[in-house]
């Protein structure tokens, strides 16, 4: 841990209300944009985008230009960013988490300011200094900068499939193990720790599992979670406090899986998995997702037991020098075993 002051970015404009939508154009207008560029999901409703349109036009803010965006790629992040017209002071992030990853390195590239408007809350992304993009068909974890404005509107993100509301909670409840896992580092390899970063990681999820069910107010504590383990990345540097073994699990799946499902249910497997690897937490996480009808959702279709198991033995190479309860020893035989037994998992995997 060094002594000097660390400068942080959190966003200033933060919104997470019903009909947070309609007002985009105001608060854009009271920060002084007049102009915007939007990077919309090419699958996001259509009434969304119009919605969207239609608040922007009410308070005077002209959009410059709309950029479709189906790919969390790089290359179209830069793209949009060489595309963009000279007047934009700022880019509008408008969709689910591929969009608003593109919107928000473009406007790292053009050193823009960038607000997020999630239309789901499916992971921790949208209010992130990272961008998940692919490169080259490659998928990687760049840096980039804190979004300057999230907007939530509740009733959009719980409109939302609920698949999507489950893979969010998988999310969050990660952030236990991966807590965990930074603790495990620090006394086993001295990786310096950042107490306060862990103390908010732990709280948003607690701040959740308090209240975790889905309507109005289940939204709001689960964006306000998933947005205050953003920030607890900011304040660190890295991404420890939000992601340790269970993603290195789901990111082994991402590469192997015939077809890889949505972050938050892998993560949320993964990290029930890795409680039990840890020996903490694991009645927390078990009643979180019985509360919230997790497992059901997994139980629904199945993952492939074949592929954790081997996503299990690759899962410790995929990240260098990064140590997790993974690296403490040899999990693949325990991991295998609850695959096949673990009471809290029947059904979670075929045969
Ligand atoms: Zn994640």
């Amino acid at each position: 841990m060094t002594a000097s002051p660390t400068t942080i970015a959190i966003p200033g404009l933060v919104r997470i209300k019903s009909g947070a939508l309609e007002k985009l154009g105001v608060y854009c207008g009271r920060c002084g944009f007049g102009t915007v560029a939007v990077v919309v999901s090419s699958d996001v409703p259509s009434g969304i985008r119009e919605s969207a349109e239609k608040a922007l036009m009410a308070a005077g803010v002209r959009v410059a230009q709309w950029f479709n965006c189906a790919e969390a790629d790089f290359e179209q992040a830069r793209d949009i960013f060489v595309s963009l017209p000279g007047e934009v002071p700022a880019i509008i992030g408008l969709g689910g988490g591929r969009a608003l990853d593109v919107a928000k390195y473009a406007a790292f590239l053009g050193r823009l300011p960038y607000i997020a408007v999630p239309t789901s809350l499916s992971n921790d992304g949208f209010c992130s200094p990272g961008a998940s993009l692919s490169v080259a068909g490659c998928k990687r974890s760049l840096p980039a900068a804190m979004p300057f404005g999230v907007i939530i509107d509740t009733d959009v993100c719980l409109a939302a499939p609920e698949q999507l509301w489950l893979s969010g909670v998988g999310d969050l409840a990660a952030k236990l193990t991966a807590v965990r896992d930074w603790k495990l580092a620090f006394h086993t390899t001295g990786e310096p720790v950042n107490d306060f970063a862990t103390l908010l990681s732990d709280a948003t999820v607690f701040q959740f599992i308090s209240r975790p069910v889905r309507d109005q107010e289940g939204v709001r504590l689960l964006g306000t979670s998933l947005m205050l383990n953003g920030i607890a990345m900011e304040i660190c540097g890295s991404s420890r406090p939000a992601s340790g073994s269970e993603h290195l699990i789901s990111h082994a799946l991402d590469r192997i899986s015939a077809r890889p499902r949505l972050h938050g249910l892998q993560v949320g497997v993964a990290t029930y998995i890795v409680s039990r690897l840890q020996g903490g937490q694991t009645d927390t996480i078990r009643s979180l997702f019985e509360a919230c009808g997790f497992l059901e959702a997994i139980r629904n279709d199945p993952f492939s037991r074949a592929e954790w198991i081997e996503a299990a033995r690759l899962a410790p190479t995929i990240k260098k020098g990064f140590y997790t309860v993974l690296s403490s020893r040899d999990c693949v035989d325990e991991i295998r075993s609850m695959l096949e037994g673990d009471a809290v998992l029947a059904g979670c995997f075929t045969a």
